[in-house]
């Protein structure tokens, strides 16, 4: 079966004192068994870690090198995250790939990366309102993944998660409705089939884009949306654990 994730993306927001009280206040809502992950800012990583141990929420990186080691400064290694007890990195996020010019090829070597340390990547693509209007969003979409893909070879659908972000959904509150959601996550099924056989019939895509607890639940009705990666609405515990509750 197809796993259903729910993944908060904090970015660049949260001190210490709110970290904090996140995780408490999630801890005594009681978070629910399940796949959900929060990806703090980097430096926020050990403390969330230290604060989410007892429950099944996994602590996350927001991006991670495409290199090994050595002279890059400001970069932080696939090795250090595992070494951390990282779970996952995002990759490619659209704020990655509009504000610090990354490429579909960077983008491929992080993959690579991630996976040669077992790290779990969760690939981001999306189109932006442009190429929605000018009706290129599977070609966008699906051409974002073959890139990012390029020469990665899965064993199996739980190496890899897939996140669909139209860009013109992220942090501006107009979300995909379910359908223009389902249409493009169908249509990266069936990629998804074509790369993988039936390892990409089972690969968890989410959905991401103003998702929050008054639209999760429709949008999870979709069969080929197998959870969210949430910005805005997971800073919140009790609009986190609302997101986490409606994917199990
Ligand atoms: P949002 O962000 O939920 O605030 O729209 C989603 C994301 O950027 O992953």
């Amino acid at each position: 079966m197809t796993k259903n994730y729910m993944i908060g993306n904090w970015k660049m927001n949260q001190t210490q004192k709110e970290v904090t009280t996140f995780f408490n206040e999630l801890n005594e809502l009681g978070v629910p068994e399940g796949n959900f992950g929060i990806a703090p800012q980097l430096i926020h990583i050990p403390l969330a870690q230290s604060l989410t141990k007892k429950t099944s929420v996994k602590i996350g990186a927001q991006n991670c090198s495409s290199e090994n080691f050595g002279a890059f400064t400001g970069e932080t290694s696939t090795d250090s995250l595992k070494d951390l007890g990282v779970e996952f990195t995002l990759i490619g996020h659209s704020e990655r790939r509009s504000y610090y010019n990354e490429s579909d090829s960077i983008i491929n070597k992080k993959v690579i990366k991630a996976l040669s340390t077992n790290l779990l990547p969760v690939l981001c693509i999306g189109e932006t309102l442009e190429e929605r209007k000018a009706d290129k969003t599977l070609d966008i979409v699906l051409g974002q993944i073959k890139a990012g893909l390029q020469s990665v070879k899965l064993e199996n659908s739980d190496q890899i998660i897939l996140a669909y972000e139209p860009v013109w959904a992220i942090g501006t509150g107009e979300t995909a409705t379910p359908d223009q959601a389902e249409e493009v996550h169908l249509a990266i099924r069936n990629l998804l089939k074509e790369l993988y056989g039936s390892v990409g019939e089972k690969i968890s895509l989410l959905y991401g884009g103003s998702v929050k607890p008054e639209n999760v639940v429709e949008l999870l009705a979709k069969p080929n949306i197998n959870g969210g990666l949430v910005g805005g609405a997971s800073l919140k515990a009790e609009s986190f654990y609302a997101l986490c509750k409606a994917c199990l």
